[in-house]
């Protein structure tokens, strides 16, 4: 959601700020634009509706001179995507520009105050407010910009990321970031910004990661400066990048989405490294190790998540459950956080986030803290801000997943999350080494399995051309598999626009049945398990309502092949495991109904991959 990008150096900045927008492409956002200071000291802003590529075709026979700039692809909150709307924003003067990512909570009040000395607003945003709010400041109090925007900070409400520049001054940025991520990435000679690590690491490994309500000043060849809106001199901890810029590019793929549908089986191997050993006989997560005596003792386990990662919470429900007999609760964060939840100082509480920047997620998590209890993160990109804000936690180690619609990261995270549980199990001796060690041994198999299935991959593509023009369809699934049927529907909604919903398979009679005829297309999971005549008898019952069944089966289950209309053959395994497996045919049949029907896979409409605001 929204991009953050800034230079400051010995090079021309516009070439870096795009290059840089581009690689933030993937954040999903409705405009862009760039503020540069060129030789002269003058400082122009360059922005409008629609793509980077827009942007580049509207600057080009404009002066994109300077080696200092900051560039911006805004997410709308407030204010439809416009021209006037997209930043960066000019204050009254024109002598500041900003941009930002995030929401000022309180921008009506203040900008009634603004408007009462006299100040107009070009834009319907709440970011235009604070660049007058800091410009009449600066005013006011005679001060330098660091100073006028830390003082601006302590009257606003919400969240920010900011950049911000100034006409006549080229050797400085000040950024500030609260609840909305920020990073500063080191070079020789040169700083730059970006909302996450993507823009930077084609030029340095050395980061900073600001922390909520700390400003810096980035100047020219000085090491950046950060001090707190309080006042308060911090020393930033430089940290190396674990990314390769590879991770960023499509590598022969159409789609990014289809590269990392195809990444699994290594992603998977990558998430267990090191954490199972070579004979498959033991887990070990440092994260639970630390702190064994509070898994043991939790008295519930509560997960915090949204999306994708909230369907991958539940099925750490399940096996949490299944293994280590612990209660637990699966919640949206967005929920938990304005509910006034009950919070134990036993209770462990599991956030779930690719991005780790999830602001519902940060919201809640900071909610449970508060009430004492112990929070463990589940994320993705190394050094955001849940495994920053949380007791401790498991990374998924999937690498960069670019493509809105979340697969690697998701199958990672339920990856995560059985060995979390098999660990904890064992810590509790709530399961017998038999079945510990056939589990951990099962799991070791799960990405040769992956790649078996994503040898179906034309064949599901045959298959997804007789769907792209149904209207609706509808998921079905049991037990472990009732969240896969979950995560299908999203998966082709998210990028094909098609309506879709998932159901645990027994709710069909408590209503969506009245939807199925002749039209209405049904995937069903019927891989083995517990409940499989149950799952048989569902499927009997949409034929019987003429539904039209793809089925997702066990390879050689002649029962339900001679009963569906399609089906797709996957390996046998645990069930527990079979998410794993089950969720590999949904991605892949929802991204070709997309590509199909000509959607953007990777960026579909009005949806962002890290969404930082609530
Ligand atoms: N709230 C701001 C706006 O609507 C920033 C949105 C963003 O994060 O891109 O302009």
């Amino acid at each position: 959601m929204c991009g953050i990008v800034g230079y400051i150096g010995f090079r021309e900045a516009y070439p870096i700020l795009v290059k840089g927008l581009h690689r933030l492409e993937y954040r999903g956002y409705d405009s862009a634009g760039v503020a540069l200071i060129d030789d002269s000291n003058k400082l122009s802003v360059l922005k409008t509706k629609g793509r980077v590529q827009d942007l580049e075709e509207y600057a080009r026979d404009k002066n994109t001179t300077g080696t200092i700039g900051i560039a911006h692809t805004r997410w709308a909150t407030h204010g439809e995507p416009s021209n006037a709307n997209a930043h960066p924003h000019y204050s009254q003067t024109e002598s500041l520009a900003l941009i930002h990512n995030g929401i000022i909570e309180n921008y009506s009040v203040l900008k009634a105050q603004l408007v009462a000395e006299g100040y107009t607003f070009q834009s319907s945003t709440d970011t235009e407010v604070l660049v007058q709010l800091i410009e009449y400041i600066k005013k006011l109090n005679n001060c330098d910009l660091f100073t006028a925007v830390q003082l601006a900070l302590n009257q606003v409400v919400g969240a920010y990321a900011i950049a911000v520049i100034e006409k006549g001054n080229p050797n400085n940025i000040i950024a500030a970031r609260k609840s909305s991520p920020l990073v500063i990435g080191l070079g020789e000679g040169e700083f730059f910004l970006g909302s996450d690590a993507s823009p930077i690491i084609e030029y340095t490994n050395k980061v900073i990661y600001l922390d909520d309500e700390e400003i810096a000043i980035i100047s020219r060849d000085k090491e950046p400066k950060v001090v707190t809106i309080s006042n308060i001199q911090k020393t930033p901890e430089i940290k190396e990048l674990e990314m390769n810029l590879s991770e960023l590019e499509r590598g022969g793929y159409p789609h990014f989405m289809l590269k990392e549908i195809f990444e699994q089986p290594q992603t998977l191997l990558n998430c267990m490294s090191g954490r199972i050993n070579v004979e498959g006989t033991n887990v070990t997560l440092s994260g639970i190790i630390d702190h064994k005596d509070k898994f043991v003792n939790a008295r519930r386990i509560l997960i915090i998540a949204c999306g994708t990662s909230w369907h991958a919470g539940l099925i750490g429900e399940y096996l949490f459950e299944e293994f280590c007999r612990i209660p637990v609760e699966v919640e949206y964060a967005s929920e938990f956080r304005y509910r006034n939840p009950v919070i134990n100082p036993d209770d462990i509480v599991i956030a779930i986030s690719q991005s780790g920047e999830t602001a519902d997620s940060l919201a809640a998590i900071e909610l449970a803290r508060k009430a004492g209890a112990f929070v463990y993160g589940v994320c993705n990109v190394v050094g955001s801000s849940i495994p920053r804000n949380t007791d401790s936690g498991s990374y998924t180690h999937c690498g960069h997943e670019i493509g809105v619609a979340s697969t690697k990261a998701f199958t990672a995270q339920v990856t995560v999350l059985t060995m979390m549980a098999l660990a904890i199990a064992k810590e509790k001796k709530s399961i017998d080494e038999v079945t510990y060690v056939k589990l951990i041994k099962e799991l070791q198999h799960i990405p040769s399995k992956i790649e078996q299935i994503l040898k179906l991959n034309d064949e599901i593509k045959k298959l997804s051309l007789i769907f792209t023009y149904a209207q609706n369809f509808i998921y079905l699934g049991r037990g472990y598999n009732y969240p896969i049927a979950l995560e299908g529907a999203l998966k082709l909604k998210e990028i094909s626009y098609i309506h879709a919903e998932g159901y645990p398979a027994a709710e069909m009679k408590h209503g969506p049945i009245a939807l199925i005829d002749n039209e209405m297309p049904i995937v069903i999971i019927g891989t083995n398990t517990a409940i499989y005549e149950k799952v048989v008898s569902n499927i009997q019952e949409i034929k019987a309502r003429n539904g039209r069944v793809i089925a997702v089966i066990n390879e050689g289950d002649e029962t339900i092949k001679a009963l569906a209309d399609h089906y797709i053959e996957v390996p046998h395994t645990e069930e527990c495991l079979d998410p794993l497996l089950s969720c590999i045919p949904m991605q892949l049949l929802a991204y070709h109904i997309a590509v199909n029907k000509n959607r953007d896979v990777d960026m579909p409409r009005n949806l962002a991959k890290s969404v930082t605001v609530e």
